[in-house]
């Protein structure tokens, strides 16, 4: 082997066209200078602009060396590591997309942007990196400074705090009707949240600034940095000290067992709601520390993530504790990325899913809290499931991986079954507590009388009311009406893009489509007949909670706790602090509600419609209705008055209910295990979808679905993947572009990939044309 083949690596470019590349280093750096993760400018196309690189592997170099351009400049020393590189690695083969453009999506930004210029540190002189390049001999009299330490880079700088946009009014906002741009943005900031300036400019254009200022002497935006949108305040009150009950005890000592043998192992934790998960968490992560090895904990979204730091920094201090979340601005983001990457003392990390792209090493624990929650799969952008990186962390770290749930997923305790993961259960309420007993009301007996009240629910209400106590109130689905109804044609208002109707909104006097966010003014007028008389039908939780607030006595507030009454800032706070103070005696609200609140004067649950998703085309819609009611009948008599949930139904007969009522997770999950053998879903096959959209009315259509079939039969013929389709996805026209699906069934990812890669490669290149695969669907609408 020649010296001249040892020189060449494969280089991973983070921007477009996010190519895997070779180049040779130059042999004025120093051979050890190279290494996997080692950041690196290298020149592009034929007129060398320059880019920036991650050193992946060492090739032995097959071309002749001269064809191939050099590396210009190593970057920083230490900033991501070979095992990082690898898990990235990982994630882009199992994704099929390249490396490059997984690390441009997981860096924070500061890291993809090219640094300009040198920095003389002794000379206090700065050199563009292009003059530098061009010249070869500065070249080399500059590397023998940077090998000295003298020259170091001038890291780019990103804004330091990215201006959100906040909506600062409740609905109904002062805006003229015809003020069309100003409703567009409103709605939009309704719809998505706080969002930045600049996304707002390329959503609506550089007029956009003008309308922000209207905007905002109106009084209805304002401009804040999102480090000020965080949210610290809960309504858990602490209880610093607490002696574990002794089945915490038991849980506390098998896993710290585990933790001994230093190897990857899996765990469970399947305790009820209320069983007390949390502080056994806690008090294995201080072990952890102990043995000088750093925990992550992963909550499913940033209200429990601030629940879980809380809680952290309550049992185990400030110190070396850290938050993290993907809406973080990108300055507080890198800020965190160089102090993790550079801290030799263990540390406590709570984050959202994103937290794992975070430099971690030395993991001796991760804790998956609500292991169930859907949010740990990442649909946009990045696919990934955050579990499968977690286990490769603890794989590669010989970590413990925890995975907590009352209602774990059912692929989880399928895997416990086999053996392949450990299983601790806590199966009591801590202190006094019960868990509520749970009853069915079936509405074909006793109809909703009382707006979608039965008459059941409606006295249980009053007499809850009645004694002082509290009740909470689910209905997912958000809005005043689902369904708006011409009363001269019959036809329901749907969304011009997607073919869903459109929900009503009352206190913004909108209709919009949940699914693309379009929202028009209200009244309409029909686009059949042209009358402008519609009936609201059905209701959504703006309209319970006008029915209740109208119908219960006076003394009696109610709150709403949804997308819609939390958007402005602080508002979730203010209704949660509210209901735990007694403020308020019912809540209302989506499947927000289930999720972790304690309230210990809550003795009623009402489920308006337990139905609502369970006859949706989905496999997992079963499993998702157990873990939602599940969770919800958990909110009920946590304090020391026992609790009742009542769940309205139309389908008594539906096997779920009785698993749903007993609290019965392993009568469930036999059942529905057996359901997914039969008709060969997860965990029995690996599953995938493969989607397929184009625009409404493109006139290649007929010809495409055609082809497209002949490709699929012809595929199924020669690899061994079943495939279902293609039809139509249960959403057909979403967003303008009309849809289908196929499901992929096989026995290896592999196959599923392999069927993929040339079902792409057949179909060709067209503009017109979106295809993409996701592997193990969470939605599959
Ligand atoms: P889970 O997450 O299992 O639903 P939590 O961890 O939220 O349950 O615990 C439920 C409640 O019990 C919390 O208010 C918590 O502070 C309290 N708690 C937990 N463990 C103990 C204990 N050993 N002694 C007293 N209170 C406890
Ligand atoms: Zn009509
Ligand atoms: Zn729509």
């Amino acid at each position: 082997m020649t010296n001249d083949e040892l020189r060449t690596w494969t280089v991973y470019l983070l921007s477009p066209p996010y190519s895997t590349l070779t180049y040779q280093v130059p042999k004025y750096f120093p051979e050890h200078i190279w290494r996997k993760g080692q950041r690196v400018l290298v020149p592009l196309g034929k007129k060398n602009s320059l880019r920036l690189g991650v050193l992946a592997r060492k090739e032995k170099s097959l071309f002749p060396c001269e064809q191939l351009k050099y590396v210009f400049w190593p970057l920083e020393e230490d900033l991501l590591t070979p095992d990082y590189l690898r898990m990235v690695e990982d994630l882009a083969k199992r994704q099929m997309v390249s490396p490059g453009k997984i690390l441009a999506q997981v860096l924070p930004r500061g890291l993809k942007i090219l640094p300009k210029k040198f920095i003389l540190a002794d000379q206090n002189k700065e050199l563009s990196i292009r003059d530098v390049f061009d010249d070869e001999s500065l070249c080399q009299t500059l590397t023998k400074e940077w090998l000295a330490g003298k020259v170091s880079f001038v890291r780019p700088k990103v804004q330091s705090n990215t201006q959100l946009v906040n909506v600062v009014m409740e609905p109904p906002w002062p805006i003229m009707p015809n003020a069309r741009a100003q409703w567009q943005v409103m709605d939009f900031l309704w719809e998505n949240g706080p969002t930045t300036k600049s996304t707002l400019r390329r959503v609506f254009g550089p007029n956009i600034y003008a309308v922000l200022k209207r905007l905002a002497q109106k009084g209805l935006v304002s401009f804040q940095s999102d480090k000020s949108l965080e949210t610290k305040k809960t309504t858990h009150v602490a209880k610093n000290k607490y002696s574990l009950t002794s089945e915490q005890e038991r849980a506390l000592k098998y896993l710290f067992g585990l933790l001994q043998q230093e190897r990857a192992e899996v765990a469970l934790v399947h305790g009820i709601t209320g069983s007390g998960k949390t502080l056994v968490y806690l008090e294995l992560a201080k072990q952890v520390l102990k043995k000088g090895r750093s925990v992550l904990i992963l909550g499913p979204e940033i209200a429990l993530v601030w629940q879980l730091f809380n809680r952290a920094q309550e049992q185990l201090g400030p110190k070396d504790l850290y938050i993290y979340y993907g809406t973080k601005s990108a300055k507080e983001k890198e800020d965190l990325f160089f102090e993790l990457n550079k801290k030799s003392d263990p540390f406590v990390l709570v984050g959202t899913r994103s937290s794992l792209f975070l430099p971690l090493k030395n993991l001796g624990l991760i804790i998956i809290d609500e292991e169930h929650a859907e949010s740990y799969k990442q649909e946009q952008n990045l696919i990934y499931q955050a579990k499968e990186i977690a286990y490769y962390l603890a794989r590669s770290q010989k970590a413990l991986l925890v995975l907590g749930s009352a209602t774990p997923d059912i692929k989880t305790y399928f895997a416990v079954e086999k053996k392949q993961i450990h299983k601790i259960e806590l199966k009591k309420r801590i202190g006094q507590s019960i868990l509520p007993a749970v009853h069915l009301v079936d509405l074909g007996a006793s109809p909703a009388q009382f707006g979608p009240l039965s008459s059941v629910c409606y006295e249980r209400l009053l007499e809850v009311l009645d004694k002082g106590e509290q009740a909470v109130i689910l209905h997912n689905r958000r809005g005043y009406a689902p369904i708006l109804y011409c009363e001269q044609c019959q036809e329901v208002a749907k969304c011009t893009h997607c073919q869903v109707s459109l929900t009503y909104h009352k206190a913004r006097q909108r209709l919009v489509c949940h699914y693309c966010g379009l929202s028009l003014p209200f009244p309409i007028i029909c686009s059949h007949c042209g009358s402008c008389s519609f009936l609201p039908l059905g209701e959504g939780t703006e309209k319970l909670e006008e029915f209740l607030a109208q119908n219960l006595s006076d003394k009696v507030k109610v709150l709403r706790l949804d997308r819609d009454s939390t958007r402005r800032k602080g508002s979730m706070e203010e209704i949660l602090d509210k209901f735990a103070r007694g403020w308020a005696q019912v809540l209302v609200g989506t499947q927000m509600l289930s999720k972790g609140h304690d309230f210990p004067n809550v003795t009623l649950g009402i489920i308006i419609d337990g139905d609502l998703g369970l006859g949706l085309p989905d496999y997992r819609a079963t499993e998702r209705i157990f873990q939602l009611l599940t969770q919800m009948a958990g909110r009920a008599g946590r304090g020391n008055k026992p609790g009742e949930v009542y769940i309205q139904t139309r389908n008594p007969n539906h096997y779920c209910w009785d698993y749903i009522l007993n609290n019965d997770y392993e009568g469930f999950y036999v059942q529905e295990i057996k359901r997914r053998e039969k008709f060969a879903y997860p965990p029995f096959v690996k599953l995938a979808l493969v989607r397929l959209s184009f625009p409404v009315g493109w006139k290649e259509k007929e010809n495409l679905l055609i082809k497209l079939k002949a490709i699929v039969q012809e595929l199924a013929r020669s690899i061994k993947v079943n495939v279902l389709g293609p039809a139509p996805a249960p959403l057909q026209v979403l967003k303008g572009r009309e849809r289908y699906q196929c499901l992929l069934k096989a026995s290896n990812w592999l196959d599923i990939k392999k069927f993929y890669a040339l079902m792409e490669k057949r179909i060709g290149q067209n503009k017109k044309i979106r295809l993409s695969l996701d592997l193990d669907p969470v939605s599959m609408l």
